[in-house]
């Protein structure tokens, strides 16, 4: 089978061909169809972050196949059955976040594409327990970016508490923010986009946002505090100037919740307007499986719509540099091919 491999952290992935992986007790092999691009991925093969992986590695936490081969114990899945293998490869399920809904943040967790091999391969390796089983009418490539994206906004808007008639900024219409402003819309809210390329803003437009703010031509922080300031701003754009001008612009009570998770990024939190307006600020990383579900139930559904573009593996490298450019609108998701 092929995979993209890490070699050397910053340079280009290499097309290797490697064996089948053989899944050892509780994991299933997953027979690859479609294969997500998150920015996170890139971070990983630039050994951009204090925690870095070891290479040679596969990143990938987008990965949505079939499952081909069992391994020891498993009984809860089945061989044809479609499942989504995302960041939270496993997690312990003894730890106090594990016990009490946190799973995400278990210290002993293990992240696919990162701490194990990921998704930009033909062929992957899934604890069972963690491998998000796609309901019917889902298709591999809507999942993909749901696994990640999707959860990640999906997640990051239920840490802010959304709730009818709030005003919510969604800083950054990429792969986060296009399906982020969907479930602000599902919430019931009022939705501030904000972004700096015509064409997110024009995505931003079409997915239903109320307002849509330029961020090259309008301070953000000041366009939000003139319709009342944001209830909460949901913080996507991997640049720390735009987690500082949402910031600005909630209001008293609001909350900023920080997703992005930009190479170097520290942020001003003036002291003063935290404390007199009783803002907050919270981190949220990806979502528990119980999330996943959901995300796909809504999809499923019919409520929500996944804007992305397929590309073969082999233009790994071009797709990453087009994504640090900026010229991809929403979600680039690899064709593995598989099951043709
Ligand atoms: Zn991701
Ligand atoms: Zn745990």
């Amino acid at each position: 089978m092929k995979a993209a491999v890490v070699r050397a952290f910053g340079e280009p992935l290499v097309i290797e061909e490697r064996p089948d992986p053989e899944p050892g007790p509780g994991q299933v092999r997953v027979r690859v169809e479609a294969s997500g691009l998150c920015h996170t991925d890139i971070h990983a093969a630039h050994g951009d972050w204090p925690v870095k992986p070891t290479p040679p590695f596969v990143p990938g936490h987008e990965g949505v196949g079939l499952v081909e081969k069992l391994g020891e114990g498993v009984t809860h899945l089945s061989a044809g059955q479609r499942v989504a293998v995302p960041w939270l490869g496993r997690a312990c399920g003894r730890c106090e976040h594990c016990l009490s809904g946190w799973e995400t943040l278990c210290e002993q967790q293990v992240n696919t594409g990162f701490g194990c091999d990921g998704g930009y391969a033909e062929k992957m390796l899934a604890w069972a327990d963690f491998a998000q089983p796609v309901p019917e009418g889902v298709t591999a490539f809507e999942a993909a970016p749901l696994a990640c994206a999707g959860v990640t906004s999906y997640k990051a808007l239920k840490v802010a508490d959304v709730k009818p008639a709030q005003l919510v900024a969604i800083s950054g219409v990429g792969g986060l923010g296009h399906l982020a402003l969907q479930y602000a819309k599902i919430a019931g809210a009022t939705v501030a986009a904000i972004d700096v390329t015509d064409d997110k803003l024009q995505l931003a437009t079409e997915l239903g946002a109320d307002i849509v703010i330029d961020a090259r031509k309008q301070d953000a922080g000041k366009e939000l505090k003139e319709h009342g300031g944001a209830h909460a701003a949901i913080a996507l754009a991997v640049n720390p100037a735009a987690f500082e001008a949402v910031n600005s612009g909630l209001r008293r009570g609001g909350k900023l919740v920080m997703v992005a998770l930009p190479a170097h990024g520290t942020i001003q939190v003036p002291i003063f307007d935290t404390v007199l307006n009783g803002t907050s600020v919270i981190g949220s990383i990806v979502g528990t499986r119980q999330d996943l579900a959901e995300v796909f139930q809504l999809h499923a559904a019919g409520r929500t719509k996944v804007i992305y573009e397929t590309r073969p593996l082999a233009s790994v490298n071009e797709s990453i540099d087009a994504v640090l450019r900026g010229e991809i609108k929403a979600r680039v998701v690899f064709d593995l091919g598989a099951g043709r």
